[in-house]
């Protein structure tokens, strides 16, 4: 059981970097389990993994395997803690995030389709030093109430309730992020009202559930 979604997560982390998401050693992937998550290792070639080199991590900290897990384990443990619905997360370097990331801009509602990420817009986390539980503190923060956030000086994060499912929101932040750098070149954003994302926010509670 475990075997398999190590082999699930190492494909997700392969599939990351083969769609442009995200490049080289940058990033991370975990999913969770009953007592902790299995996360990718810190600094290693997503395509030449093996099940054994994925690290578990209880939530706590304490890691179990031949590698030393991903730098970033403490803002996936923290987020683990503090979203009961997060099953998967995602942390990437993807280019039009960390664009507006290094800009220090979130994501306004410029697009209907930021109600994605849980709200009426997608915040950029404050910068820290990677790896560092300061980092996570603000990562937390620009979580509240979201799914997703930018990283200043960094690159976005993201949970879903499962693997499948945190690569495909990450791939419509990076989407999302790439219309609005496209919308800053050329001139300035015209945003959705606080009401009609509250419309979009209750439509998407239904959306996509295909109950016949
Ligand atoms: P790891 O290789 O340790 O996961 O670090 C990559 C990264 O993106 C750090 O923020
Ligand atoms: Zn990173």
């Amino acid at each position: 059981m475990r075997d398999s979604l190590r082999h699930k997560l190492i494909e997700t982390a392969v599939a990351m970097n083969a769609c442009g998401l995200n490049q080289g050693t940058s990033g991370n992937l975990s999913v969770r389990l009953d007592d902790g998550f299995l996360i990718t290792p810190s600094g290693m070639d997503y395509a030449g993994l093996d099940v054994d080199d994925i690290v578990e991590v209880n939530f706590e900290g304490k890691s179990k395997g031949q590698r030393k897990p991903s730098s970033e384990w403490r803002f996936h443990a923290d987020i683990y803690r503090q979203h009961a619905d997060a099953k998967a997360i995602l942390h990437a370097h993807p280019v039009n995030c960390t664009t507006l990331a290094c800009l220090g801009k979130g994501i306004p509602a410029f697009h209907y389709m930021v109600a994605i990420a849980g709200g009426k817009d997608i915040r950029c986390a404050d910068y820290a030093t990677f790896g560092t539980p300061r980092l996570s503190a603000h990562v937390l923060k620009a979580l509240e109430g979201r799914k997703a956030c930018l990283m200043a000086h960094h690159g976005m994060t993201c949970f879903e309730k499962d693997l499948p499912g945190v690569l495909a929101l990450a791939i419509e932040v990076e989407h999302l992020a790439t219309v609005y750098s496209r919308i800053l070149a050329i001139g300035d954003a015209d945003v959705l009202s606080d009401d009609e994302m509250a419309v979009v926010l209750e439509k998407f509670k239904s959306y996509g559930v295909q109950d016949y």
